[in-house]
Parts: C-alpha cells; sequence; structure tokens
C-alpha cells in the first residue's frame, strides 16, 4: 500500500506489451487502453486491470514490495508478488488486505473480513477414470491395470488456443502410500474413445500397492482426484 504515490500514468509500447504477453504471459498493468492492453483484456487480465486502474481513480498508488492489486505487473494468475492461481483458475476475489488498508487509510471506515475463495476454477474439472482393475497376466510378475476413460471436457477457448494437446491420463502404482502429485509421473496419450477401457501393462514384486489413475484434459489439468485402488500381489 502506497497511499500517497499518486499514480499518473505508466505507459509501455504496444510491442513490448505483446511480447511480454507472448513470452512470460506478464504485462505491466497499465497497457490497458493500448492495443497490447486489448489482447490482455480479452482473457483473465480483464478484471484485475480495471480493479487495478480502479485503485489508481481512488488515490491507491503501485506497491512494489508486496503482494496487492496494486502491484505494477501481473500474470493472468494474479498480481506479479502475490501467490498465483492455478493456469485454469481467476482470481475471483480481486483485492488484497494490503488495498483494503490502503482504501480505509484514504477513506476512513472499517472493512469487512474478506470471505469467499480467492481463486475460482474458470470451467469443470474432467473426471477421474472409473472401474480400475488389475488382472495378472499370462507373464511371470506381469499385470494388467484397466480403467475406464471419462468422458471429454471442453475447456475455453481462450486458454486451449495456448495449449492445446489430446486428453491424456497419468498411472502411478507406488509401494505403500498412494501417489498424490500427478505431475511426478508421465502422462500417456489415450488410444481408446471416451467411455472404453484403456489397458496398460505392468511389472509388479510381490507387495502392496497404491494404483492412481488420473485423467489430464486438453490443458494439460489433470482430474481433482486420481481414481485408487489398493492391490496385494502375493
Ligand atoms: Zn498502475
Amino acid at each position: 500500500m502506497n497511499r500517497f504515490r499518486r499514480h499518473v500514468g505508466v505507459h509501455v509500447e504496444k510491442a513490448r506489451a505483446q511480447a511480454a504477453l507472448q513470452r512470460a504471459e506478464r504485462l505491466p498493468l497499465e497497457a490497458i487502453g493500448r492495443e497490447g492492453g486489448a489482447v490482455a483484456l480479452a482473457d483473465r487480465f480483464g478484471e484485475q486491470a480495471l480493479a487495478h486502474e480502479l485503485g489508481h481513480v481512488l488515490g491507491l498508488g503501485h506497491e512494489t514490495r508486496g503482494c496487492s492489486l496494486m502491484n505494477p505487473v501481473a500474470t493472468p494468475e494474479g498480481p506479479a508478488l502475490c501467490p498465483q492461481a492455478k493456469p485454469w483458475q481467476w482470481r475471483c476475489r480481486m483485492l488484497t488486505s494490503d488495498d483494503v488498508t490502503g482504501a480505509v487509510a484514504l477513506y476512513g471506515g472499517t472493512a469487512r473480513p474478506p470471505s469467499g475463495a480467492r481463486d475460482c476454477n474458470l470451467y469443470a474439472g474432467i473426471r477421474a477414470p472409473t472401474g480400475v482393475e488389475v488382472r495378472a497376466t499370462s507373464e511371470t510378475h506381469g499385470y494388467q491395470i484397466s480403467f475406464r476413460r471419462p468422458a471429454p471436457i471442453p475447456v475455453p477457448a481462450f486458454l486451449s488456443s495456448r495449449r492445446a494437446e489430446p486428453e491424456s491420463f497419468v498411472t502411478a502404482v507406488t509401494s505403500g502410500r498412494c501417489a498424490t502429485d500427478p505431475h511426478a509421473f508421465g502422462r500417456l496419450a489415450w488410444n481408446v474413445k471416451p467411455g472404453e477401457p484403456q489397458l496398460e501393462r505392468v511389472r509388479l514384486e510381490p507387495g502392496t500397492y497404491c494404483v492412481a489413475v488420473w485423467a489430464v484434459d486438453s490443458f494439460t489439468r489433470p482430474s481433482p482426484q486420481p481414481a485408487r485402488l489398493w492391490i496385494r500381489i502375493v
């Protein structure tokens, strides 16, 4: 919060703004109103940029030391110095305590404590696969995992235009405990249609294992939970 440094307008070159957006998805918020800003306004920068500018209208200056809507630079996932939302989320609670403290310092009054989620999902996540089964094969230590591919999920065009891949899945077979991070394992492309069972072959020594299977949408967002199955190989 910097309530005494009145903002007078920082302008960035159109080319620089566009390059920043394409390179790292970071954009000086004052690009609003320029052509580069128009590109940004097409997606999740829009609300952030408008709320930031309204902060200036109220008399708030830039904050460069900590998380604030008044950070001069933002990504689609939030002001640059704030904890970032997931790529498939937007900042549905714009104001930080710093912004509110600044406005109260200027205008007086008291503020209600923040309520509601800070980050909201932009679209429904893909469901986990269903019907996980493990069967022994004729090979020594050979097993076949099967699970049903879920219905596809439409990803909003403004997201999928940046990172469109075929839907995929992640299978993690871990000893003793269930895997919780799908990003720690490789993604594989489905070779079946939605609703059909996918088959995977694995080799397993005797032991107790957790089989966890995530579906991953075309924006590489995994299902919120995996399908899980505990198995005991003797
Ligand atoms: Zn600003």
